[in-house]
């Protein structure tokens, strides 16, 4: 049996200043380009944990959390 875990991508709207390094970096396209150039969380499904958001982000506006894990088996 192997874990799969499951993410879900916070942005801090408050934070956040539309620079778009978010959406540009993410591998899985989990953030994509929203309205008026916002971020956008499209699928959290799609989230690997790769953090390459949180840690890109020039003002510190997405937190990864670890929500939980999945037994692949049984998807
Ligand atoms: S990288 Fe950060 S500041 Fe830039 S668009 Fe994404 S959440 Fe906003
Ligand atoms: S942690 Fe990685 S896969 Fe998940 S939203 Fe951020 S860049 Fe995309």
């Amino acid at each position: 049996m192997k874990g799969k875990k499951i993410y879900e991508v916070q942005i801090n709207r408050d934070f956040c200043k539309i620079c778009g390094i978010c959406y540009w970096i993410c591998p899985t396209k989990t953030i994509v380009e929203g309205e008026f150039s916002k971020p956008k969380v499209e699928d959290n499904k799609r989230c690997i944990g790769c953090r390459m958001c949180e840690n890109s982000c020039p003002d510190f506006a997405i937190n990864i959390v670890e929500i939980g894990e999945v037994n692949e088996d049984e998807q």
